[in-house]
């Protein structure tokens, strides 16, 4: 999320600037922005959209100066326009500020700044942490690096930043904390700062990797000076990059699709941040909140999505019907909007798209309004039209996802709607307070049990070697894991051409089970739960006619080790909360499988990433 770029030195800062936030426009690209320190004047240039549009709007101006931030935008607070594009200045202009993350407790540090007097230009939280640096020089007498330092132990919440200012015009001021943030060290006090050191590449190789709770000040004149949140100065360790551009720009990953793969520990807790807390015992949905007794009292809930939404939405079904038991429908957009569906104003419509623009999911929506239903949505880009019509919703906080095919983005959609089940249930009392608290924990404990998996890769690329040549494949999975087969032969098609097929389990023997031979690889998720024993039996009719058995199994597992060819194994989880975990094997073995057939993983044929036509 959010593409930082800093430079100060000798050179003119524009042009490194603008040049490094391409770089970084796959972070995002709702805005962009720059401001420029030139003969003591502090000057802003911001604009919504790509970093085009701000060449654009600059072109023509003298733009001139040779200390300067600049930003391209991933919204998450605020819509993207011109006024939420970063840097973000103070009320009196002295300082402008860039930012990577989410101030989680912008919003009291805002009504105290406003009782103070103070006043705001945009929505976001970035700008509340300029102004509360303002107003901690404006009390203390402080520089702005050592009330950055201040301000920045009163905050809560993830950054990166750089700071200019016009009362210390040879210093950027850096800090960061789970947002990432690289320092170059050029020559004759020439210092570089970027989200990632694809900005940096050209002009140096010694770098800085910032650590967390650490601030920077790289100064023109006295150099790179580090120290912690708590004043101690530290030595800075400088690194030589070794990585090719290219490289770096996939952070290191051969493809956006691995990468976003093993993002998913940290896209799962960025989506739950906030939202849940285990040890308190609550969970709060901020975005649909209001809506929630309406959502209890109605009559049914109808999900719509297109694709991967789509097996979101089914999970989503187990979840809320079985949780906070209130019935659930799901549905195609695209069959949805055109078969004179029976809606009222009793019904309620959640929309699920990660771009927030398909076209048959927007076009859905706006017949259920029509009608008089409430509407909703689940998106993962801020601003986008979908997050405009609902009357209310909840992103997903998963990050920009390039890779055509889904993964972090289905991952996080599944971990909103079991907050908004577990929401529901615990307003509606169809949850003991016990099994709330456990589930509470388990959702907390998620990513790192993703992790766990990921660090299988190894393993399930092994496995994926030995079905690279298949022509068909089938997924099978009973109750909340049938979805996840279905999303597992999406993948596996969608990337890898080969053709697969999801089934319930039990379905099989309704007609599928007879394409079953030894050329046949069966993928089966089999863990702990209700329907183990079943699935069980369902295994060993696919072993009877010798098909190849893929076996998803929880740790510990002997029964199925011994009939599958390949068992991979998840770490236990409570059963709702199974196809966060389930999925991520079938992520990879498709990844994989794919390339092993010299397929482009990220842009499969025929395929685009927002679908914005019907
Ligand atoms: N929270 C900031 C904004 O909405 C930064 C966004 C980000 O890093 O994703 O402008």
């Amino acid at each position: 999320m959010c593409g930082i770029v800093a430079y100060i030195g000798q050179k003119e800062a524009y042009p490194i600037i603008v040049k490094g936030l391409k770089r970084l426009e796959y972070r995002g690209y709702d805005s962009a922005g720059v401001a420029l320190l030139h003969n003591g004047d502090l000057n802003l240039y911001k604009k919504q959209g790509k970093v085009a549009n701000l060449e654009e709007f600059t072109e023509g101006k003298n733009i001139l100066g040779n200390a300067g931030i600049g930003h391209t935008r991933w919204a998450t607070h605020g819509r993207p326009s011109d006024e939420n594009a970063h840097p973000h200045s103070s009320t009196n202009g002295d300082i402008a500020l860039i930012h990577n993350g989410i101030i989680e407790n912008y919003a009291s540090i805002k009504s105290e700044l406003k009782s103070k007097g103070y006043s705001f230009k945009s929505d976001t939280d970035t700008e509340v942490l300029t102004i509360l640096i303002e107003d901690i020089i404006n009390s203390e007498g402080v520089s702005p690096a050592e009330a950055l330092k201040f301000a920045l132990k009163q905050v809560i919440g993830a950054y990166a930043i750089v700071l200019l200012s016009k009362s210390n015009p040879d210093q950027l001021v850096a800090a960061r904390k789970s947002s990432p943030l690289v320092i170059g060290i050029g020559k004759e006090g020439d210092f570089y700062c970027a989200s990632d050191a694809t900005p940096i590449i050209e002009y140096t190789k010694k770098v800085v990797y910032l650590e967390d709770e650490e601030i920077a000040i790289l100064d023109r004149n006295a150099g790179l000076k580090l120290y912690s949140l708590d004043d101690v100065a530290k030595t800075p360790y400088i690194q030589k990059l070794a990585l090719k551009l290219e490289a770096i720009e996939k952070g290191g990953y051969d493809h956006f699709m691995l990468k976003e793969i093993h993002e998913q520990p940290r896209s799962i807790k960025d989506c739950v941040r906030g939202r849940l807390n285990a040890s308190e015992g609550w969970v709060s949905l901020g975005g649909i909140k209001d809506y929630e007794d309406k959502i209890i009292k109605a009559q049914r809930i109808i999900l719509i999505a297109c694709g991967t939404s789509w097996h979101a939405a089914l999970v989503a079904e187990y979840l809320i019907e079985d949780l906070a038991r209130i019935n659930v429908e799901v549905e195609y957009a695209s069959e949805f909007r055109y078969r004179n569906p029976i809606i009222n104003e009793n019904d309620i419509v959640i929309a699920i798209s990660q771009s927030g623009e398909t076209a048959d999911t927007l076009a859905a929506l706006e017949l259920a309004k029509s009608k008089g239903a409430t509407i909703l949505g689940i998106c993962n880009v801020v601003g986008s039209s979908i997050s405009r019509i609902t009357d209310a919703g909840s992103y997903t906080h998963a990050g920009p996802e390039i890779g055509v095919a889904s993964t972090k983005a289905f991952t996080a959609q599944v971990t909103v709607l079991s907050l908004m089940a577990l929401s529901l249930a615990k307003k509606k009392g169809t949850i003991s307070d016990s099994k709330f608290r456990v589930m509470l924990t388990e959702l907390e404990a998620i990513p790192q049990k993703v992790q766990q998996i990921l660090d299988k890769n190894d393993e399930i690329k092994f496995i994926s070697e030995q079905y690279k040549d298949a022509s068909n494949a089938l997924y099978l999975g009973r109750g909340n894991s049938f979805p996840v087969a279905l999303e597992g032969a999406l993948k596996l098609k969608e990337i890898s051409y080969i053709h697969a097929e999801g089934y319930p389990a039990a379905e099989m023997k309704h007609g599928p089970i007879a394409l079953i031979t030894e050329e046949m690889p069966v993928f089966v998720i089999a863990t702990q739960g209700p329907s183990y024993e079943k699935v069980v039996s369902n295994i060993q009719e696919v072993s009877a006619r010798k098909g190849k058995i893929i076996a998803i199994v929880t740790e510990g597992d002997k029964v199925v080790r011994n009939i599958a060819d390949h068992v991979i194994e998840i770490p236990e989880v409570n059963e709702h909360l199974v196809p966060l975990l389930a999925t991520i094997p079938f992520q990879l073995l498709s990844y994989h499988i794919a390339v092993m057939r010299d397929c482009n993983v990220d842009q499969p044929r025929n395929l685009a990433k927002s679908v914005t036509v019907e």
